[in-house]
């Protein structure tokens, strides 16, 4: 929450139990940010182990060493997988048996795997060690031995294959194991206008090879092949390409899209996700708000943070009769007791600094206009000699 920064409550909100501080005070949410700037609405990141050597707590693991049940094979027949387990906790590709795919469908995410060229080395450029990452089935990353083999730059290890070459050749020799760690965020779609190209960073044996790579389309060979539509979720392939390479280590991580919450990018078209957003979480600070409040300063404060999400009619009208209730309040005071809220109308007049600043309401505000008449009548704004 966001009253007053140097208010600190204990207390439960939106599902966070930490002690939080309220008022307002970043700048606040806007068209192009669901969140304002430091604000204690916005969920703090889930607690997860990340010990070194293991998958990720909140990863799921696709294959352990032990089994292929969360894999079946691509081709339409389908069935369960036909590669090898072999030793070393690892699974071989049987040639000519298909590719394989994961039963469960994932989007946007993060994908570590272990892969290795077979030991004995075997045919050249595109014919050594050959498979692939398939992201959602259609965007690869080249699995190539690499190491020692020429073949065309967007064709080799750690390219996306057919668009662009790994900014440089980390392979390790032939038959050792190596890493993707692969970040992979899918193209966004407006019906068929597409929206945002989407992207691949892959880190190559701890190296980055793919730079945030934005997709121009879908796995090809030869010929260019535009990005079209498909579902948000699709299985994770690897393909099989006649050599016996071997996999280990395989976990994934869902994760969201860049832009869940924010439109940094510059895609436009987000912007009703990003209000609709602001328009929930002003829903829920309202659901908690109390305009009936005896105290009539903190009613306000709590209802000029629900407006700096959601402008509605509603919100604004009880702003209104709450500034009205509050300056009146002010005006009947005098003497000491006028003095003694010198703090609060302060308070009242950064909360409207902060909306004012960020155009969430004029100056002309009623209350920013009213508040500034009690801070100059009872000399609040004059400095302590
Ligand atoms: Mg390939």
């Amino acid at each position: 929450m966001k009253f007053n920064i140097f208010v600190i409550l204990a207390g439960c909100f939106m599902g966070t139990t930490a002690a939080m501080a309220v008022g307002l005070y970043g700048d606040t949410p806007d068209a192009n940010h669901a969140w304002a700037v430091h604000d204690w609405n916005r969920p703090l990141p889930e607690k997860i182990t990340a010990d070194a050597g293991k998958p990720p707590s909140d990863a799921v693991v696709l294959f352990d060493g032990s089994n292929l049940d969360g894999w079946v094979n691509s081709r339409p027949r389908g069935g369960p997988a036909s590669w090898k387990i072999v030793e070393g906790g690892a699974v071989e590709v049987v040639p000519r048996s298909g590719a394989i795919k994961t039963i469960q469908a994932f989007g946007d995410c993060q994908l570590h795997i272990e892969w290795a060229s077979p030991r004995q080395i075997k045919g050249e450029g595109q014919g050594r060690g050959n498979s692939g990452v398939f992201l959602m089935g259609k965007y690869e990353v080249q699995v190539l031995d690499s190491y020692d083999s020429v073949t065309y730059p967007d064709g080799q290890a750690s390219a996306i294959y057919a668009e662009n070459p790994p900014l440089v050749n980390a392979c390790r020799p032939s038959g050792e194991w190596q890493t993707y760690d692969i970040i992979f965020h899918q193209p966004l779609w407006d019906g068929d206008k597409l929206l945002y190209h989407g992207s691949i960073t892959v880190l190559h044996n701890g190296v980055l090879t793919q730079d945030h790579w934005e997709m121009e389309g879908m796995a090809t060979h030869c010929r260019r092949k535009s990005l079209a539509p498909h579902a948000d979720k699709l299985p994770l392939s690897l393909q099989e390409h006649g050599n016996s390479t071997r996999f280990r280590n395989i976990w994934i991580r869902e994760i969201p899209s860049r832009y869940a919450n924010t439109t940094h990018g510059g895609v436009a078209a987000c912007e009703k996700d990003v209000m609709a957003l602001r328009q929930k979480t002003a829903k829920v600070l309202f659901a908690k708000a109390d305009p009936s409040d005896s105290n009539k300063k903190a009613a306000l404060d709590r209802m000029l943070e629900v407006i700096s999400y959601d402008k509605s009619a509603e919100y604004m009208k009880i702003v209104d009769d709450l500034s009205k209730a509050y300056i009146a309040e002010l005006d009947a005071l005098s003497g000491e007791k006028i003095k003694s809220k010198k703090g609060d109308v302060l308070s009242v007049k950064r909360n409207c600094d902060v909306l004012t600043r960020n155009k969430v309401v004029p100056a002309a505000f009623p209350l920013n206009v009213e508040i500034i008449k009690v801070i100059k009548a009872n000399g609040f704004d004059r400095k302590k000699r």
